[in-house]
């Protein structure tokens, strides 16, 4: 039974750049080719400036490798808060933003972070996506990547969807990230691969995208 009908809309919402395509990129692409309308909601400008105060990625470097991430999925909706990078918070105007976009587009499904990710963006992002979208029904929080998703609690895989038709398509969104893959190298494409290969297995799929529920409605 699909969760998803062709003329629904999805919110995939991520604290920064390159977050979305890594949880749910190959659910994206494969919505997106069946003509779902997909927005990618990005709420921190993404700009990094290492501690020793080298430049790692300027905003608008993080925005032009997300909009061609997007592109490379089949998404052209990219919305970015533009929120100080590290210092996210949950509290009311970022909750207020968030769902003020979710009234816009009345998402069928919203992805988000799992709110035990260990970097501090993600945890509170997720809980300011939370906030926002008490009214919406179906609502997925996608698998944590290392580094920053190592966590004291276990991710529970609960939903999965067969991404071998579009894991390509992820890994090449991913490739736009550029700044991202100077920093980790072809391991970090590796591991994403692995991680899709690992949820296939669970599930009986080549490649899959795993998520915890916050709560699904199911259509009949
Ligand atoms: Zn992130």
């Amino acid at each position: 039974m699909p969760l998803l009908g062709a003329h629904d809309s999805i919110l995939a919402i991520g604290a920064h750049f390159d977050d979305v395509e890594l949880g749910c990129g190959g659910v994206l692409a494969k919505a997106a080719s069946r003509g779902c309308h997909i927005t990618i909601l990005v709420m921190t400008s993404s700009s990094y400036t290492h501690a020793r105060g080298e430049i790692v990625r300027t905003a608008e470097a993080a925005y032009d490798e997300g909009v061609a991430a997007a592109a490379t999925l089949g998404v052209t909706d990219v919305r970015c808060l533009g929120l100080g990078n590290m210092n996210l918070r949950w509290e009311g105007d970022t909750v207020a933003a968030i769902e003020a976009i979710m009234e816009e587009v009345r998402p069928a499904i919203i992805f988000t972070h799992w709110p035990f990710d260990t970097h501090q963006d993600h945890h509170y992002g997720s809980l300011a996506t939370l906030s926002a979208a008490r009214y919406f029904s179906s609502i997925l929080m996608y698998d944590p990547m290392f580094p920053s998703g190592r966590s004291y609690h276990p991710f529970r895989p609960q939903v999965y969807f067969d991404i071998t038709d579009t894991l390509d398509a992820k890994i090449a969104a991913l490739r736009c990230h550029a700044s991202e893959l100077r920093k980790y190298g072809d391991n970090w494409l590796d591991a994403v691969t692995a991680r899709a290969r690992y949820r296939g297995y669970e599930t009986g799929a080549q490649y899959a995208e795993a998520f915890e529920a916050v709560r699904l409605q199911v259509r009949l």
